[in-house]
């Protein structure tokens, strides 16, 4: 069979939803570049199917940049010295979902470095405050923490929290994330599903040391989950970290990983990542047209938004604002509309890991 008929085929098994194998999900991610626009076509369909037109707004605020890791490739890194350090007061983070509130955007995402000022106690009082004064659906998005830690900010009222496992490979990841663990990385996200949180997971295409055979046991791994929300960005090195100068500008690659998650995961919201448009001005359309469903406009203040420095060249230094009526009117040129409800996947009881 030559390439062309094997690639058609795959294709034609993955649009009507018949499992992908590993080495299908490779051959997928290793086909020739004239296959990029066959693949990424496929999983918009899949995607028009599965989620139908319209783009959900998730509202982000970047609360603080300490950190007490120290990642490779990240710019938060706590041996970052160079780094202007925040951390946004309790009113200030208030204040700021109350004007994701008055946007319309019905979802406030929680971010920050791993950082143990943030107690518990703490995070479970800010989630109480935005519950009771905005009632907006929160996602938290802090970092590792314990079984216990998961179960009261779902008691104090958060629905949903992101942790990427950034890659499936435990030797990359060790290396990239010293100190770290992927096991226990896993098994955090395996307790988020147990709790029924909308649990969200994702990756880094790009990395140094990193196969096409990685990237499709990261996908595995996202299917395994049952991962409800896929954030997939490119690496990009930042100057001030140990991958300073590592070149790293294969969109291509990114938006394949995005497409293939698609294909496979069927009804996951993934975001068109802000890194994505980092890299190329149109890289958060080209991601909504190869299988993305989600924007996340950036609500931090002014002030704070650009120490939020995990990468370099972060575009979305406008107010989020601005970036929503440039959205609408972006979103309108490929046929798509905004969406501001709250954008729930599909829920089913989360059975353990499935093969
Ligand atoms: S990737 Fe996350 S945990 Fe690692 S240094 Fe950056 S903010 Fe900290």
């Amino acid at each position: 069979m030559s390439i062309s008929d094997k690639i058609d085929n795959l294709l034609i098994k993955a649009e009507i939803g018949r499992n992908l194998t590993r080495t299908d999900i490779i051959a997928l991610l290793k086909a020739p570049g004239d296959y990029s626009t066959d693949i990424f076509d496929v999983a918009d369909r899949v995607r028009r199917q599965q989620m139908g037109n319209e783009i959900f707004l998730r509202g982000i605020i970047e609360f603080s940049n300490y950190c007490e890791r120290n990642c490779l490739y990240c710019g938060l890194r706590k041996s970052n010295s160079s780094l202007s350090r925040y951390r946004m007061t309790e009113d200030e983070i208030i204040a700021t979902a109350k004007q994701i509130k008055k946007t319309g955007v019905p979802t406030v995402v929680l971010q920050s470095g791993e950082d143990s000022f943030f107690s518990t106690d703490r995070i479970c009082r800010l989630i109480e405050q935005i519950k009771n004064e905005t009632g907006l659906v929160i996602t938290l998005s802090v970092g590792e923490r314990s079984a216990s830690d998961f179960q009261s900010f779902q008691q104090a009222g958060a629905n949903r929290y992101l942790l990427k496992h950034e890659t499936a490979s435990p030797e990359l990841y060790k290396y990239i994330r010293p100190g770290c663990h992927l096991d226990k990385r896993m098994q955090c996200l395996r307790s988020l599903k147990h709790l029924g949180f909308e649990t969200g997971t994702g990756n880094m295409v790009g990395l140094p040391g990193q196969t096409m055979e990685i990237l499709a046991d990261d996908l595995i791994f996202m299917k395994q989950l049952d991962a409800d929300m896929l954030g997939i960005g490119p690496f990009i090195a930042h100057p001030d970290t140990p991958f300073a100068g590592i070149d790293n500008d294969d969109i291509e690659l990114t938006l394949r990983v995005v497409a293939v998650a698609r294909l496979l995961t069927r009804n996951t919201n993934i975001p068109a990542t802000t890194a994505l448009a980092t890299l190329h001005p149109q890289g958060r359309l080209l991601a909504l047209q190869a299988g993305a469903n989600v924007v996340m406009p950036d609500f931090t203040p002014e002030i704070y938004k650009s120490r939020y420095d995990i990468y370099p060249g972060k575009t979305d230094t406008n107010p989020a604002e601005e970036t929503i009526e440039k959205l609408k009117s972006d979103i309108q040129s490929i046929g798509r509309t905004i969406n501001f409800s709250v954008g729930n996947r599909q829920i089913r009881p989360y059975q353990g890991i499935t093969h």
